[in-house]
């Protein structure tokens, strides 16, 4: 195999595809705008602190696995990996409910909370564990081109579980309003309200309880810098500060790139950027999707995000903590039914010194704020320092310590960094949600149908979005571009 594929971006799902195509012997080369790779999951150092910019949560360490056994290589030839115990913490207004390492603690934390609970809870767990075998196993590894592809033996039992929300499931099994909480937290993930998503996705609730919650030392950046070393001994040529201006089309085929400036040929053109931006910069009659098209699909939510510095040790927190003290109905409507700021957010908290001391300078706690938003709305460095002042109240009274003046710096990041970092629709932060019409064969496709050799990976494509997802749609790419190279000679 001789041909020459261009890459756009070096986010995970591109960084996966890169090393998945170079192994089927294709010269692969990977432009990324910015000046490191990693996409949304890069790293900030700043005064000794070490922060992952995006995702914190290492779920579904399988995947994880599969990917680097794929290439005769275990995550540990690359970066240690500890498994968080507790898991993580969720502050209510009156309660702090603390979900432990193994389902043994979370079913004594069930029945703290409600007598009896913890036998609904390991029933749903039972389930959860099957849909993601059949997810993992059967489902995701789909490139979503037909329909038939979702129907399997397994698949075909649980039709009921497509049409039945998580939402309605968890309140038919629990009653406990914190209980219920909890066990819809897991789907946040997929960017969409539990309400809105199917109940087949309780494998995310397996994932959570079942498979753990875990910590790369250093922090989710050494992924990153693992795929990248990886790439790089495979034969990957991986270019940084390499904006990719025009995907110029002749003969509905892409025939080369400008970047930064420059034409550079091609044979085939994967882009890892978000879909919407890759199609900008397609001629318009080669384009699949209309801007009427992007803007009547569900996204997932966009993210104010601070990192901080805190010059002292911060107790009563976990490494990772969820502060669900207000109504989480309400900011789901304020982000999802009618866009805007909410009045009262929930947040996500994240210290990741609490458990590796490499993240921080000593006596010192490297916090990670994150307030999930509407993608679209207005962004103001006003707004922002509102919200930060709004949480970090709410935190120092649920936590019973002062915090805010033992600040040394601060940084945010949101919709307009989003757009400007990443060309993100809208500033969307995961991507587009996982609803039962935008899933698998739903979602935007993997191949252009307009343009021969043109094929898209990522969060906004098939399985969805997330990090494991973006291994595995970096994998399902490489296989069809293989598939139709050999096929079709495209
Ligand atoms: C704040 C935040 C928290 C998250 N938390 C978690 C979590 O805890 N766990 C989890 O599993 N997932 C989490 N996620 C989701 C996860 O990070 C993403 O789903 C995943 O990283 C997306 O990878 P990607 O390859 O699809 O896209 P990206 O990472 O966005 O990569 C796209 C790349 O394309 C580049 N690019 C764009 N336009 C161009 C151009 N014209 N030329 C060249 N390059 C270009 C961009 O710079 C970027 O590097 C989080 C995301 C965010 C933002």
């Amino acid at each position: 195999m001789n041909k020459t594929i261009a890459i756009i971006g070096s986010g995970f799902s591109a960084l996966s595809a890169s090393c998945y195509l170079k192994k089927y012997g294709y010269d692969v080369t990977v432009f990324e705008k910015n000046s490191t790779v990693g996409g949304r999951a890069r790293q900030l150092k700043k005064e000794g602190f070490t922060f992952d910019i995006g995702p914190s949560w290492y779920w579904m360490p399988d995947i994880f696995e599969k990917f680097f056994n794929d290439f005769n290589k275990t995550p540990a030839d690359y970066y240690i990996l500890d498994k968080l115990s507790p898991a993580y913490k969720i502050f209510f207004k009156d309660e702090v409910i603390t979900i432990g390492d193994t389902m043994e603690k979370i079913c004594a934390e069930f029945e703290r909370i409600e007598k009896g609970s913890s036998i609904p809870l390991k029933n749903f767990i039972d389930k959860a564990a099957k849909n993601y075998d059949i997810a993992i196993n059967k489902v995701v590894l789909k490139p979503g081109i037909s329909p038939f592809e979702l129907v399997t033996p397994e698949t075909a039992v649980r039709v009921g579980q497509f049409f039945k929300t998580i939402s309605g499931e968890v309140r038919r099994k629990f009653k406990n309003p914190k209980l219920i909480s909890t066990l819809e937290f897991p789907v946040l993930f997929l960017g969409a309200k539990p309400s809105n998503t199917p109940a087949f996705y309780s494998f995310m609730n397996y994932a959570d309880f079942g498979l753990g919650t875990w910590h790369p030392r250093g922090g989710m950046y050494q992924v990153i810098k693992a795929m990248q070393s990886l790439a790089l001994e495979l034969g990957v040529n991986i270019n940084t500060d390499s904006n990719v201006e025009k995907i110029a089309v002749a003969n509905k085929t892409a025939t080369s790139l400008k970047i930064n400036g420059e034409i550079h040929q091609f044979d085939i053109i994967l882009s890892g950027a978000d879909y919407h931006h890759s199609e900008t910069l397609l001629p318009p009659e080669h384009r699949q999707y209309s801007e009427a098209y992007w803007s009547k699909k569900t996204f997932a939510p966009s993210s104010l995000l601070f990192y901080v510095g805190f010059n002292k040790k911060i107790k009563n927190v976990e490494h990772h903590n969820l502060f669900f003290d207000t109504n989480f109905e309400t900011h789901a409507e304020e982000i999802y039914d009618s866009p805007q700021w909410p009045k009262d957010p929930l947040f996500y908290a994240n210290f990741p010194s609490v458990t590796d001391a490499t993240m921080a300078p000593e006596n010192c706690e490297t916090g990670f704020f994150l307030i999930p938003i509407a993608p679209g709305i207005e962004d103001t460095e006003t707004l922002r320092l509102r919200y930060f002042d709004l949480i970090i109240g709410r935190l120092e009274k649920l936590i019973a310590q002062d915090v805010k003046n033992n600040i040394i710096f601060k940084e945010s990041f949101c919709i307009k960094d989003f757009i400007k970092e990443y060309n993100s629709y809208k500033g969307n932060a995961y991507g587009m949600a996982n609803t039962l019409s935008q899933t698998a064969f739903l979602r935007p496709k993997l191949k252009s149908k307009k343009v021969s050799n043109l094929y898209f990976t990522g969060q906004l494509t098939v399985p969805g979005p997330g990090v494991p997802p973006a291994l595995i749609s970096g994998k399902l790419v490489s296989e069809l571009i293989y598939k139709n190279t050999i096929k079709f000679n495209l």
